[in-house]
């Protein structure tokens, strides 16, 4: 494990050499595509010795991303086909992404929006793109619920992000506002008090998904954040995709949902991997996923147990796609335990 790294984030490929991270071979024909960006939290994290590292898999670049499956597509989970005004995605009726930024402080090599964020992706909605989503939202009384996502807007500064919440904050149908971010994770010191307060608004419930997808990612300074947030008001849930090489077992998974819980993140969604392109090397089988959900299930506290969703492709939404447990009808059905055991329900 490094002992020290850099203050910046790594942004090129000669940077990523010069850490150690990789030989940089053939890797600006997927910089010419993707955007890369390692911050010096998750630099410190990455054993550059090991080279099934799980951290390092999921931030440093490799040429697996030059290669494109039929099945892979730009827009995976089909957000453009419901963006009503530039920056919102309606695709439920109660609720909307406002994406108001499309920058990270990392750049996810799985990531299900790779083609939209980073510098050359979609860009930061400008004041007029800003008034005309939330007048959309303002327009719209079914609106209950509103998800900031992008990119991550914790990018955001506090005094940005207050004057989101402020907006928000005069929509009187808007209960819930949720923010998906790694920030906690890979920026901690981001999280400060500037920042926990702006993420409140008066008469408002914030919640915060908090997108990790292995135990280490759950530094001292990482579970700091997380309780700042959660001291200061902020509900926190979990979000993580399943990923070969990273946490495709169920050891590894239960230590990460445990990690979750014990940081009071209730655990949310597990992700299948979406169709983005370049990203095979990183999907599972949707067999082995509702396999490790259910030894999941035997194996800690109920607590800890995430939803493994399918986002459908095509903009059609999320699936819970983990293994039914119980089939049959009329009155007459099969219980599977977690063990593959089968009983009948009622037991007659
Ligand atoms: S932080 Fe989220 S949006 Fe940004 S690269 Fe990672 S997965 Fe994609």
């Amino acid at each position: 494990m490094k002992q020290s790294g850099p203050r910046r984030p790594l942004r090129e490929v000669g940077e990523l050499v010069a850490a150690g991270l990789s030989d940089g071979v053939g890797l600006d024909a997927v910089a010419a595509k993707y955007a890369i960006g390692i911050s010096p939290a998750v630099v410190e994290l990455i054993d550059p010795a090991d080279p099934a590292d799980p951290i390092a898999r999921q931030f440093v670049p490799t040429l697996n991303e030059l290669v494109t499956t039929p099945d892979e597509r730009a827009d995976p989970i089909g957000d453009l086909t419901h963006s009503p005004v530039e920056g919102i995605v309606h695709r439920y009726p109660d609720r909307v992404l406002l994406k108001a930024v499309h920058v990270c402080p990392v750049y996810c090599r799985f990531c299900f929006r790779r083609e939209m964020v980073g510098p050359a992706g979609l860009g930061t909605l400008t004041g007029p793109e800003l008034d005309a989503a939330v007048g959309y939202i303002a327009d719209h009384p079914e609106i209950w619920e509103v998800i900031l996502t992008g990119g991550d807007p914790l990018v955001l500064s506090p005094r940005r992000l207050a004057e989101i919440m402020a907006r928000l904050a005069g929509i009187a149908h808007v209960k819930i506002v949720r923010f998906h971010t790694r920030v906690p994770v890979v920026e901690p010191e981001r999280v400060d008090g500037a920042m926990v307060a702006a993420l409140r608004a008066s008469g408002k419930t914030t919640y915060l998904a908090v997108h990790a997808n292995h135990e280490r990612e759950f530094t001292p300074a990482a579970r700091a954040a997380m309780a700042r947030l959660v001291d200061g008001g902020v509900v926190l849930i979990s979000q993580s995709v399943l990923l070969r090489g990273v946490n495709d077992d169920v050891e590894t998974l239960a230590g990460l949902m445990k990690a979750f819980v014990e940081n009071r993140v209730k655990p949310y969604y597990l992700h299948h991997p979406d169709l983005a392109p370049g990203t095979s090397h990183f999907r599972v089988s949707i067999e082995e996923g509702q396999a490790l959900v259910t030894a999941l299930r035997g194996r800690i506290s109920g607590l800890a147990q995430p939803s493994y969703m399918l986002d459908i492709p095509g903009g059609h939404g999320k699936a819970e796609i983990g293994a039914a447990a119980i089939s049959g009808g009329d009155g007459c059905f099969t219980v599977r335990d977690w063990q593959g055991g089968e009983h009948r329900y009622p037991p007659g």
